[in-house]
């Protein structure tokens, strides 16, 4: 890097601690650094436990510790000098920072996309006042007047004066619902009564599908309902602003659309909302504006400007920021809706089976009879609790059907829906074990290993994984296994909206290059769409009974399973991506008119 250069960025040097290993390595960060080689301390060991501290004021950015580093623990990136200015939060010496803040808006639904460990639901406890800012003075305890110096004349002087001051209303739905029941013993019905603030919950009950678990007891609610009972929570607030935080998880196409409507009536009525969403689809219908957070995952996040939805989305495909000049990502994601295999799917069988049915005491499963064939890739979709995972179940031969017939001379590898994190080992040993081979140096760490992100996971063990990273490992794991057919249930879960497009596009190429099928049950809609070529749907009513058709063409499918639910999608002239209607809006009225409520094709 030449002079002028270093003169006009500032370093970002980030050490991941579990992956540094001083008693493993031969310390060539140190031996290596040409500051340190010039008597300089640039990188020094920390005396409890010998890790490396690297001092960002000395260091070049010449990047040759991070080639050295055995273990890939150490990111060095270098920044425009004017961004050091606009730092917001750092965590520590050699930690995660990010820079700029989003915008919230009075009566609008402000979006923010990104991928994990950018730091979204940091953002979102600045800005609700759950966590002061240090402005990167990580060492130090910061005064409110230091803060509200620093935002002098921005909009968000405002903003941190009420946190300061004590007058901020803020509502978060959290992201981890599953810690609800940790944090609150009872019901639905008294959690909800303790919050009602607004005197709502009549109408958000039903309208989000409650109505039937009011009296459980919490701990035994499913994903689902903690999600929309944690919605409804954070809605029944009386707030002037509102935080959801990854609002989808868990939920069926249909549940997401009535969050999102809850959610919307919230801008509506005067509110400033915030939502972190990885579900593009849902995020488009759901916001007015978005922010783009992009940068290094676990290292640094930078808070684009805000765009109109449609645009936002729009660059964060594309990976380039016009207005900003900046490009994020090598490259474009395109929906290349001409590759769909739908019109030439090879009519070769890898596998069959009859019709089936499965009871269980209060409920029933009937599913119609199909093949399911080399190359080709079905998604499943339809509501919760409708036996889509039981029929997953069958096929992989954990689950036996009460009657009918498979007929599956071939194998199949199983992702379930609930990963197990009782693994007690590294990544690589828990590959190792699927793949049954070392992984190193083979045709899979190049096929699978790698464009799935999981190389960098390898020294890590599998319990301190976060929900990304186990849902990457157990779908890696899964493609590891010699089989013919891969059966991933829900594998976006926890996935950000950038691993889910590459999962969905790594899967396509797999299953097409090695002759193989997959099977995948997803709510995402813009996943199935991507990697999807025909679809089973399941219908009937949730919990009590449940259908399945044959596989059938997609675009027939989402027809079918769309009209069902009234809701209908176009797609982006630009990206090609689906994008849900307003509903009874133009587009919307014409296509319900006409019975497309999907287009496979842009019109
Ligand atoms: Fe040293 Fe910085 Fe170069 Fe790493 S990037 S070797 S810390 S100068």
């Amino acid at each position: 890097m030449g002079n002028s250069e270093a003169e006009s960025t500032h370093r970002v040097a980030v050490l991941d601690e579990e992956l540094c290993q001083p008693r493993k390595c031969g310390l060539e960060c140190i031996v290596y650094c040409p500051v340190n080689k010039t008597g300089g301390e640039c990188i020094i060991q920390r005396p409890d436990d010998g890790k490396a501290v690297i001092a960002e004021d000395l260091c070049t950015g010449c990047g040759i510790c991070i080639r050295k580093c055995p273990f890939d623990a150490i990111v060095i990136v270098n920044l425009a000098k004017e961004l050091s200015e606009d730092k917001v939060h750092q965590y520590g010496i050699n930690s995660f920072r990010f820079y700029r803040l989003p915008t919230l808006k009075k009566c609008a639904v402000v979006g923010l996309v990104g991928r994990n460990g950018m730091g979204k639901s940091t953002i979102v406890n600045i800005l609700s006042g759950n966590m002061k800012p240090n402005l990167g003075k990580y060492d130090q305890e910061i005064s409110w007047d230091e803060i509200l110096k620093y935002y002098q004349g921005t909009e968000m002087k405002s903003h941190f004066e009420k946190i300061a001051n004590g007058t901020m209303r803020a509502s978060i739905k959290p992201q981890l619902v599953y810690l609800i029941p940790k944090a609150f013993k009872g019901t639905p019905k008294e959690l909800l009564k303790r919050y009602d603030e607004r005197k709502v919950t009549d109408k958000l009950v039903p309208q989000l599908g409650l109505q039937n678990i009011l009296d459980r007891d919490i701990a035994q609610l499913s994903g689902g309902e903690l999600q929309r009972l944690a919605v409804a929570i954070a809605a029944a607030k009386d707030a002037e602003y509102y935080f959801f935080d990854e609002p989808s998880s868990y939920n069926d196409v249909y549940q997401r659309l009535t969050v999102a409507k809850v959610i919307r009536e919230l801008a509506e009525q005067g509110k400033n909302v915030m939502v972190v969403e990885h579900d593009m689809t849902l995020l488009d219908y759901l916001s007015d504006y978005v922010h783009i957070i992009y940068g290094e995952p676990g290292a640094y996040g930078i808070v684009s400007g805000m765009q109109s939805t449609k645009v936002g989305i729009n660059n964060f495909l594309e990976g380039f920021l016009p207005t900003e000049n900046v490009r994020f990502r090598d490259k474009a994601f395109r929906f290349d809706i001409a590759s769909s295999n739908e019109d030439v799917l090879l009519d070769i069988p890898i596998a069959s089976y009859g019709d089936l049915t499965k009871s269980f005491p209060s409920f029933k499963l009937h599913v119609a009879g199909g093949k399911i064939r080399r190359g080709g890739i079905i998604g499943i979709i339809g509501a919760n609790a409708l036996g889509k995972t039981t029929f997953m179940r069958m096929l992989a031969g954990v689950d036996k059907p009460d009657s009918g017939k498979i007929d599956i001379g071939a194998t199949i590898s199983y992702k379930p829906q609930y990963l197990n994190q009782d693994y007690d080992g590294d990544v690589r040993s828990l590959m190792y074990t699927a793949y049954m081979n070392p992984i190193e140096g083979s045709s899979v760490e190049q096929q699978i290993i790698i464009p799935l992100g999981v190389k960098k996971l390898f020294e890590k063990n599998v319990k301190n994984l976060s929900g990304g990273e186990l849902q990457k490992v157990a779908v890696a794991a899964s493609l590891l296994r010699q089989a013919d057919i891969y059966a991933l249930d829900e594998p976006s879960a926890f996935l950000d909206a950038e691993d889910r497009i590459a999962v969905a596009k790594f899967l396509q190429r797999f299953v097409r290059a090695q002759g193989k099928s997959a099977i995948i049950i997803d709510h995402d809609i813009q996943l199935i769409d991507l990697v999807a070529d025909s679809l089973v749907i399941f219908e009937g009513q949730q919990g009590v009974e449940g259908s399945a058709t044959e596989p059938i063409k997609k675009e027939e499918g989402m027809n079918r399973f769309l009209k069902a639910l009234s809701i209908t999608y176009r797609r982006d002239e630009t990206t090609g991506r689906p994008r849900v209607n307003k509903e009874g809006g133009r587009l919307d009225r014409e296509q319900k008119e006409s019975g497309n409520y999907y287009y496979t094709k842009i019109q």
